[in-house]
């Protein structure tokens, strides 16, 4: 006998003496013997070797449990969630935590980019290590640094728990504030300009032909005096917040009139819809996670949006304000005199932070200043064929492409282009800046299409 040979015998000996074989034979003679033969000749034989298999009722049963543990699971997360929320750590665990934290991020060869890893040195973490800002928030360090601590490959790495975290750890917030603003040079004591909306009616529709941009939109961040921001609000604040907020958008007129939706209360679907029509924000960033962000969630979350959905209010993302005018067409002008009469309603009842040196504060130092961050979803497929000379040319413009999966443009060729600063120009200066570059790239893919008609 071969050794192949003799393998297959020594394996049907096994399948026999375990039974298989006969209880194969037996099922395919009951498959046999049936007289209406099933549809589902697996089924059957399954049914039939399994005498502990459920039947169809216990299996719908089980079915039915599952989908219930599941639910219940969730509301246990949630749960657990809320009560880590309400933790507080003691001064010594807070030490603990800081230094270990510290040292992964310095041990880390790998990711050596973010600003915290940059500015935070051991002298100041040793200064600020056991400051904290004033009761009843008490924000340490570790509040605002948690997250470049976790997520080494961060670019900035650190939130304001409050408006004193600005003040109490100046000496990190201010080098990375100034870095990521480019303003390193600036030895100015006042980085923001005062707040200026300056004459709307001189900001235009960049596409009045609808060829090229697809939508324009227009935010800005604010945060309501009083309150800490998102990484140290309790949950009775988040609620409070979105109270405020709300009562804000009673007196609403006009184009601004809308309804409040609290997340809580839009079932899973039609969220999902909202934010594929980028009216609406989800929960899920690792590095907000990190900080705090989705403690308590849903609660105190919520969208304030008029019928057109070119006016929209996010309660408690990130910021507790995010104001977006939006139009699905290249109409900045329109856009921008709707965002200002927005602002102006929301600030008749809401007083929000404003720090004499950085202008309108915000959880991200990136998004101090302005806070204004105005973008296209435009198609510029001719410029996209040569990235180098697309980025080249952003950069001159001051502007910024935001990528896709890595990717220049997502799969329809559509790009988001924003103003890159949002500290140390006035509103309108960054509008105008946006303008002017939106124009010049068009002009640029006019040019191409040109060329390559006569070419
Ligand atoms: P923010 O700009 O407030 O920091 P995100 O970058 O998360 O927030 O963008 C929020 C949503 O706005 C996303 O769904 C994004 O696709 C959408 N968005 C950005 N710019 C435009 C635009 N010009 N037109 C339509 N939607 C936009
Ligand atoms: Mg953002």
């Amino acid at each position: 006998m071969t050794s192949i040979e003799s393998k297959r015998v020594q394996y049907r000996k096994y399948l026999e003496r375990a039974g298989v074989i006969d209880a194969l034979s037996k099922a395919l003679i009951k498959l046999y013997e049936e007289q209406n033969k099933p549809e589902d000749a697996i089924r059957f034989v399954r049914k039939f070797m399994c005498e502990s298999c459920p039947d169809d009722a216990q299996y719908d049963v089980m079915k039915n449990d599952l989908e219930e543990a599941k639910v219940h699971i969730t509301k246990l997360e949630q749960e657990l969630e809320r009560l880590r929320g309400q933790i507080k750590k003691s001064p010594e665990e807070y030490q603990e935590l800081t230094i270990a934290g510290y040292k992964s991020l310095m041990d880390d060869e790998e990711n050596v980019s973010s600003l915290l890893r940059k500015y935070l040195t051991p002298e100041l973490l040793e200064e600020y290590m056991l400051v904290t800002t004033s009761a009843p928030v008490d924000a340490y360090l570790y509040d605002c640094a948690v997250t470049g601590f976790e997520h080494h490959e961060t670019p900035v790495g650190l939130y304001a728990a409050d408006a004193e975290s600005y003040d109490v750890f100046n000496k990190l917030f201010d080098p990375i504030i100034k870095d990521y603003h480019g303003q390193l040079e600036n030895d100015n004591d006042v980085l923001q300009k005062d707040a200026d909306f300056g004459n709307v009616d001189e900001i235009e529709n960049l596409d009045p032909n609808r060829k090229y941009i697809f939508s324009a939109r227009i935010r800005l961040a604010r945060n309501i005096e009083g309150f800490p921001f998102f990484p140290k609000l309790t949950e009775k604040q988040f609620i409070e917040v979105e109270d405020r907020v709300r009562a804000a958008t009673e007196t609403m007129d006009g184009e601004l009139i809308g309804s409040y939706l609290k997340i809580g209360d839009i079932d899973a679907e039609t969220q999902a819809e909202m934010v594929k029509r980028h009216i609406l924000f989800q929960r899920g960033d690792e590095q907000l996670t990190t900080a705090g962000c989705y403690r308590f969630w849903p609660t105190g979350r919520g969208v304030y949006h008029n019928p057109a959905e070119t006016f929209i209010i996010w309660v408690n993302r990130e910021d507790h304000v995010r104001i977006m005018s939006m139009a699905p067409c290249g109409d900045f002008g329109d856009v921008y005199n709707r965002l200002v009469n927005g602002l102006q309603e929301l600030e008749k009842s809401l007083t929000f932070v404003r720090h004499p040196r950085y202008g309108n504060l915000t959880a991200c130092p990136t998004n101090v200043g302005t806070t204004l961050r105005a973008s296209v979803h435009i198609r510029l497929p001719l410029l996209c064929k040569d990235p180098d000379r697309l980025l080249a040319l952003a950069d001159e413009l001051q502007l910024h492409i935001r990528g896709h999966d890595g990717e220049l443009a997502n799969e329809d060729g559509v790009l988001e282009i924003s103003n890159k600063r949002r500290l140390g120009y006035t509103e309108f200066e960054l509008v105008k800046t946006l303008q002017d570059g939106v124009v010049a790239l068009i002009n640029a893919e006019e040019e191409l299409e040109i060329a390559g008609q006569e070419g």
